[in-house]
């Protein structure tokens, strides 16, 4: 996609993200912007840094981590929000600074016991299947708080809070309730876990109901750099 239209999209959600945090009456800045970047060349990167853009989210690994090193002069966040296999979790933990779809233990201790003593802890996201039943990612509720308390102890990676992909909606009530019961589950676990500070929720189609609920990270793939041939 061309730099000027990139600029433009870009524009385009912040003003949506402003608006809905308005609505919520929530401090802007309590929302970070992840511009999800899968399948876009590194050049459609570069053109949403250059608008101001730290921020930014893969799904696939190898394709990321070419990336991650054509960038790597430009000081980026790189957040990793796709299936993760267990024997793919090292280049992970080397080279992401956030991980959002953390959904096993198993996968949580190999991030941990793989991530280089010379970075700082890995930022985590445990993913939760609220509304989901097609999906297979994501944990329940029922099974998030025990998860949640044995992932924090773990020295190397920081557990920040949830993460969910409601089924996708076109009607705002249904979106709401999705993330209203994600954001309870968030509440409950912040009285066992009070350094927990990141509600990651809400894309292209539903980041005003993400928003009105408390997401502090939306994730935004098409309505920055346009549709994709394949999710
Ligand atoms: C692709 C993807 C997004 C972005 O979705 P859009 O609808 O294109 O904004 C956000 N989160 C995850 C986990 C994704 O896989």
């Amino acid at each position: 996609m061309n730099k000027a239209t990139i600029a433009s999209q870009i524009s385009k959600v912040l003003t949506r993200i402003d608006a809905a945090a308005r609505q919520a009456s929530r401090p802007i800045e309590d929302i970070t912007l992840i511009a999800v970047s899968k399948t876009k060349p590194a050049s459609d990167i570069e053109a949403a840094a250059a608008c101001g853009l730290k921020h930014f989210g893969e799904n696939y690994l190898q394709e990321a981590l070419e990336k991650i090193e054509t960038l790597r002069t430009l000081d980026l966040t790189w957040h990793f929000i796709g299936p993760i296999q267990s024997n793919k979790t090292r280049p992970i933990a080397e080279h992401f600074d956030w991980v959002h779809s953390v959904d096993r233990l198993k996968i949580a201790q190999r991030l941990n016991d793989q991530r280089p003593a010379k970075r700082n802890p890995l930022n985590i996201c445990l993913q939760v299947n609220i509304s989901n039943e097609d999906s297979k990612s994501g944990v329940s509720a029922d099974e998030a708080p025990e998860l949640a308390k044995v992932m924090a102890a773990l020295p190397n990676i920081r557990l920040r809070g949830l993460m969910a992909i409601p089924k996708p909606s076109d009607d705002p009530a249904e979106q709401a309730t999705a993330f209203e019961a994600v954001a309870t589950l968030f509440h409950t676990l912040r009285r066992t876990i009070p350094e927990l500070d990141t509600l990651s929720m809400g894309m292209s189609q539903d980041l005003e109901a993400a928003i009105g609920a408390g997401s502090t990270m939306v994730r935004i793939g098409t309505d920055i750099f346009g549709a994709r041939n394949r999710s």
